[in-house]
């Protein structure tokens, strides 16, 4: 089974929402923070802008709280079924402090999946980039 082509594949790998083969970070390791804002201007596989419009990822803070508030939730349940016996501070010292951890990877995430959002896959776009046949700079904006 492959989730290429599906937007949870785009997302958590932070691959180029179009054709799924372009990085859409500069750097994929979310602790180099002097690179974590660092996104190529066009998708180097098939061309597709990354940005698509000025303070388009400003959207994505929306997705960043929706993850942040779904991981701690997570973080809760797990411990109510493997630790039962925990209370609020354990809960915090956890819950908050990975999440401050995983905080560099969660905002390149809510980035990927906000692009995702509204860039559609099209499996044939990083062929047609490479043949010349896309128009450059074009971008698939559903709706
Ligand atoms: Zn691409």
């Amino acid at each position: 089974m492959t989730l290429k082509g599906t937007k949870v594949y785009g997302s958590v790998l932070q691959k180029c929402p179009k054709c799924h083969e372009g990085d859409l970070f500069t750097t994929n390791n979310p602790y180099n923070f002097s690179k974590l804002f660092d996104m190529p201007e066009k998708c180097p596989e098939c061309g597709q802008k990354f940005l698509l419009e000025p303070g388009f990822y400003y959207g994505s803070m929306y997705v960043s709280y929706g993850i942040s508030i779904a991981y701690l939730v997570s973080v809760y349940v797990a411990m109510t079924v493997l630790y039962p016996s925990f209370n609020v501070t354990e809960y915090l010292v956890l819950g908050v402090g990975s999440l401050f951890v995983l905080t560099p990877y969660f905002f390149k995430l809510s980035r990927a999946v906000w692009i995702n959002m509204f860039v559609a896959y099209d499996k044939k776009a990083s062929a047609e980039h490479k043949t010349g046949k896309a128009a450059s700079g074009d971008h698939s904006l559903k709706n």
